[in-house]
């Protein structure tokens, strides 16, 4: 058996003296079913440079293995860390690993964790719950050779990551993911195929990779505009923006073509961008 089933992550984690931690959402996969779902649906292939992010005992590392592509993993558990290096070679000797122990909100840049590489062209992820979107939104930052991501997220966040504007659940995550490309949810995962058992249901969110909108700047005064907004969400942007826009706001407002009267849960990621253009062009 390649992958790693229920007995084996038990013993892995039982002989290197690991204990699962909530705090770093560490829930394992040991259905190799689920994992050969996730690559599938990551549409990784052979030769990729991949990178995942918290590959905890390995399993999706080795799912990606078998596939054939070359993976860079980054996980903040040092003994996690330096164990999978052995878990993968032992099942696939010819196996392409880089292994860089660290918490990913930390990395800067590829040549940091996989120095001499090709750039990446896939993340794929079990995401760990509680830091999940930052890691998303950091990684579609620094890496922009990415053409998808695939990630499992709690099935919560996995509405806010794809919800479109006007809807219930659409927020700072859905806004800020737009920036990159365009996400739909790829399927539902139950709680049976973690070890130990979540208390959360888990979604899997494909993030089709696009062009960026625009340079560093205009993201960054897009994002602080979209952070401000969803300070206080039932508030109408002429009075949530203010302390950010100033006694300019109604008048950037009107330059942008953007209804006064209107919440930040009814604007799309180009209406953002107008705002944040006409708030440069009037200063
Ligand atoms: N990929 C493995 C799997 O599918 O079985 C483990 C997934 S588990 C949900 C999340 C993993 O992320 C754990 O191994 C945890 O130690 C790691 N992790 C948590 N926070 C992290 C961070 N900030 N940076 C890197 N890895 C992190």
């Amino acid at each position: 058996m390649t992958l790693l089933g229920p007995a084996a992550i038990r013993d892995i984690a039982a002989r290197i003296g690991v204990t699962p931690t909530k705090k770093l959402g560490q829930n394992f996969l040991h259905d190799g079913g689920t994992i050969r779902k996730i690559v599938r649906e990551s549409g990784v292939g052979s030769g990729e440079i991949v990178v995942e992010v918290g590959p905890g005992l390995g399993s999706l590392t080795l799912g990606l293995v078998e596939a054939g592509a070359r993976v860079c993993a980054v996980e903040i558990d040092p003994v996690l860390a330096e164990e999978l290096p052995a878990t993968v070679q032992e099942r696939f000797p010819e196996a392409s690993l880089a292994v860089y122990g660290a918490d990913a909100l930390d990395v800067e840049s590829w040549e940091q964790i996989a120095p001499g590489w090709p750039e990446p062209t896939r993340l794929v992820a079990n995401l760990p719950y509680n830091v999940a979107v930052p890691i998303l939104l950091h990684f579609l930052e620094i890496l922009p050779s990415l053409e998808s991501a695939l990630v499992m997220v709690q099935s919560e966040v996995a509405d806010r990551l794809v919800a479109p504007p006007g809807s219930r659940t659409y927020g700072i995550p859905s806004v800020k993911t737009a920036w990159y490309g365009n996400a739909r949810k790829a399927g539902a995962i139950g709680r049976a195929v973690f070890w130990p058992t979540p208390n959360v249901d888990s979604a899997l969110v494909h993030v089709r990779i696009g062009e960026r909108p625009g340079d560093d700047d205009l993201r960054l005064q897009t994002f602080a505009i979209i952070d401000q907004a969803f300070a206080a969400r039932r508030k109408m942007l002429r009075g949530v923006l203010r302390p950010l826009l100033g006694d300019k706001t109604a008048e950037i407002l009107a330059l942008a073509g953007v209804e006064e009267t209107l919440r930040g849960e009814n604007l799309s990621l180009d209406q953002y961008i107008d705002i944040a253009k006409a708030a440069s062009a009037i200063g």
